[in-house]
């Protein structure tokens, strides 16, 4: 598996197409450079897709806390203990 998340359907005009897509899954904690491969994925599958992920969920690991934060609005602090986060990297 090359990527995790959630992907949302709906049917438009007797045809299936993605309504939302996004990496958030706090299984596998994927980068949003996991994008392709839904893209790929759908595209082998024929299903009509956005360009992007409708919602692109970064996952950050604290080093202080070992707590996984969602990363909001480019905030990269920890949740947990106001600790900086990674720039880089899951
Ligand atoms: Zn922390």
């Amino acid at each position: 598996m090359a990527a995790a998340g959630e992907v949302a359907f709906r049917r438009v005009a007797g045809r299936w197409e993605v309504a939302e897509v996004s990496n958030q899954s706090t299984g596998y904690c994927p980068d949003p450079e996991c994008r392709p491969s839904v893209a790929a994925a759908l595209d082998r599958a024929g299903v009509a897709r956005p360009d992007r992920f409708t919602h692109e969920i970064v996952f950050r690991r604290c080093t202080g806390c070992d707590e996984l934060n969602i990363v909001r609005e480019g905030d990269f602090v920890c949740v947990f203990c106001d600790a900086d986060l990674p720039a880089a990297g899951a």
